[in-house]
């Protein structure tokens, strides 16, 4: 599986990770041992969050990576609500609990809330010397709100942010994508099939444009999706999948090379649309 620069930090990650929203939904066993599949598929970025479960997500993948803690990038993320100065800490510390590891590879605030952004990042810097975290990043931030960051931090700092990203919603090119890669922050699409239902179907507009790229690849629209989503080298993907095919089929979108009139074509077939008032999100 291909691997990029992470953002500012020094770390090559795998293109293609795996998403836990909502992993805790079924049964634990099987999503203890899709983790496990994932990781030996290869996607050993792991998204995860306190949010999700209410942290059971966290305690699913803190099972699922015991033994294996070494292979994974392990990104977790504290709640706006949680992320005050001394909050942030505590929440770090309970998330390193149920995730059964003494680090996070990464540490981001999940969308900006009520509490100020300095004192935030006054706790990931804190976190960082404490060697609780090796880097920290953000999600659901605008230009705006990253040049907030940016102010308080100074450049090199932010490692990502984490935005909703796919066929459908390429709101983040626009200039959240520019801003990420003019600042070296790695951008890492969420939802990159749209969740559950949002994924074009065969009768859907632009989805033969799909299918004909696939099939001369021989692969499947969706990895052909994936891929489009990473054709600059500074997205990742979090896509999340219970099942050991969906598993499978994600994990070899990372193999996948597409031609600059394949990337056109797709592009055609899912124009970018206008700019938004504020920036999409879950
Ligand atoms: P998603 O990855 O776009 O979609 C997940 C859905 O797609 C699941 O129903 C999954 O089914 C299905 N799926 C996955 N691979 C498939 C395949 N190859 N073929 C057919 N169906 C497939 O949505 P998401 O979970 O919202 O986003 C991914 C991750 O991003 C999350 O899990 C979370 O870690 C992160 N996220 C972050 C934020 C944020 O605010 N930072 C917001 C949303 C999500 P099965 O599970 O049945 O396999």
């Amino acid at each position: 599986m291909e691997k990029r620069q992470f953002g500012s930090t020094e770390r090559n990650v795998v293109i293609v990770g795996q998403g836990t929203w909502e992993i805790e939904s079924g049964d634990r066993k099987a999503a203890v041992a899709a983790i496990r599949r994932g990781l030996d598929l290869g996607m050993t970025h792991i998204d995860t969050a306190e949010m999700y479960g209410k942290g059971l997500a966290e305690e699913i993948v803190g099972e699922a990576i015991e033994a294996r803690r070494d292979e994974v990038f392990l990104v977790s993320k504290v709640l706006p609500s949680n992320a005050s100065r001394k909050g942030t800490v505590a929440a770090c510390d309970k998330s390193l609990m149920r995730l059964r590891t003494d680090r996070l590879d990464c540490y981001l605030l999940h969308w900006r809330g009520k509490h100020d952004l300095d004192d935030t990042i006054a706790a990931f810097e804190q976190l960082e010397r404490d060697g609780k975290i090796l880097s920290w990043g953000v999600s659901n931030f605008d230009v705006a709100d990253l040049e907030a960051a940016l102010e308080i931090a100074g450049e090199g700092r932010i490692a990502c942010n984490q935005v909703l990203y796919h066929l459908k919603e390429r709101a983040i090119e626009h200039a959240v994508l520019p801003w990420c890669k003019e600042h070296g922050v790695a951008v890492v699409a969420y939802s990159p099939f749209g969740q559950v239902n949002g994924f074009p179907g065969p009768k859907a507009k632009g989805f033969q444009v799909l299918q004909e790229v696939a099939t001369a690849h021989g692969a499947t629209p969706r990895q052909v999706a994936l891929r489009f989503l990473m054709r600059d080298q500074s997205v990742f993907t979090i896509p999340k999948a219970a099942s050991v095919e969906h598993l499978a089929e994600n994990a070899a979108a990372g193999d996948l090379q597409l031609s600059a009139a394949e990337l056109a074509a797709i592009e055609a077939a899912f124009p970018l649309g206008k700019v938004p008032g504020s920036l999409p999100m879950i």
